[in-house]
């Protein structure tokens, strides 16, 4: 029923490390089980990015940081009351506020406790709890604002520059909106078709085939399966973490925001222990009130980095963003099989 469809390619050329000798390079293109769109695959031997002088990025952005505790009840704006009675939301160390520079109608920050700079293979769970917490209690105060409470909520993490966060003080995004994006819209049409053609649950097919194949399967905490897609889409591999039978961030219970809080610290830790520093996280829902049980809730990780930190080379080019082309270095069952002896807390 799940299809792992991939072509081999193979390019010929005389290569100047050895001596002009003819070789074959191989490459190959994935179609995702779910869309059908594609991704390449090259193996170069980059399987670590270059170091980067963090500590300068953490020194120089810390004095003007509107999310220090210092700063924060100040510079940070507050919701109408109408919203969010009292203008502001707290959950243990977690803040949600307005973004700034909002991006839809209803568009927040959940500020992530009151250290500047959480370092990767550090990330406490109770940040992650807490932040998550706060954002799933936001969107549903906020879903209100939506005509007939129809639409998504949308939580992500741009930590640290390479990923595009503008502060290095940790915080999520999150965004309650009628409009969910090309990627997530895609999937959630792909997979309905996916359930009238089958009759089956997409995300429930895919991890038991995943499961029983195993060379991309990482493991499982609770209601949540990690996992390495089989079409990647960092140039470093990345990572999905699927919620079973939960539709929206809405539906997680407490355990549940736990499980995935102390899953993904540990998750941190393995990447940062491969020279990793930075990502993008987005928790991908069904719409509000979705009970087809089609699409279930998924975080995607990606890991980001400076291709080159000296000359800023960026790991997305041409292919990534006007091809919409998804290219990779490693095979997800290369990412997979290094972590699943890294993560003490997950069950296989
Ligand atoms: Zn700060």
């Amino acid at each position: 029923m799940i299809q792992f469809r991939v072509e081999k390619k193979s390019a010929r050329l005389h290569d100047p490390r050895k001596g002009f000798e003819l070789v074959e390079i191989e490459s190959e293109v994935r179609y995702d089980p779910l869309t059908g769109e594609s991704a390449r695959i090259c193996h170069f031997s980059l399987s670590a990015p270059p170091p980067t002088e963090i500590a300068d990025i953490v020194a120089a952005s810390r004095g003007h940081c509107p999310f220090c505790p210092e700063r924060i009840a100040t510079v940070t704006p507050r919701f109408p009351e109408a919203l969010l009675p009292g203008g502001r939301l707290a959950r243990g160390d977690a803040l949600v506020v307005p973004n700034l520079f909002p991006y839809d109608d209803i568009s927040a920050i959940a500020v992530l406790g009151r250290e500047h700079f959480v370092p990767m293979d550090a990330v406490p769970p109770q940040l992650v709890i807490d932040g998550l917490a706060a954002a799933r209690d936001f969107i549903g105060v906020a879903r209100r604002e939506l005509a007939d409470g129809e639409g998504f909520g949308i939580v992500t993490w741009n930590y640290m520059p390479p990923a595009g966060a503008s502060q290095v003080h940790p915080h999520l995004q999150v965004v309650v909106t009628r409009n969910p994006g090309n990627a997530l819209a895609r999937s959630l049409e792909a997979a309905a078709r996916f359930g009238s053609r089958t009759g089956r649950a997409f995300p429930a097919e895919l991890l038991a085939a995943e499961r029983a194949r195993g060379e991309r399967w990482i493991g499982e905490r609770g209601a949540i399966a990690w996992l390495a897609p089989f079409t990647p889409t960092g140039l470093l591999g990345d990572l999905a973490a699927v919620f079973r039978e939960r539709a929206t961030v809405l539906d997680l219970s407490d355990d549940d925001v736990a499980d995935f809080a102390h899953s993904l610290a540990e998750v941190l830790a393995a990447l940062a222990a491969r020279g990793l520093w930075s990502f993008n996280l987005c928790l991908m829902p069904a719409p509000f009130g979705d009970t087809s049980g089609r699409h279930w809730l998924t975080a995607r990780l990606l890991p980001r980095f400076y291709l080159n930190p000296r000359l800023h080379v960026s790991d997305v080019a041409y292919l990534h963003l006007l091809l919409e082309e998804r290219f990779a270095m490693l095979y997800p069952e290369e990412v997979a099989a290094a972590l699943r002896g890294a993560l003490p807390g997950l069950a296989r």
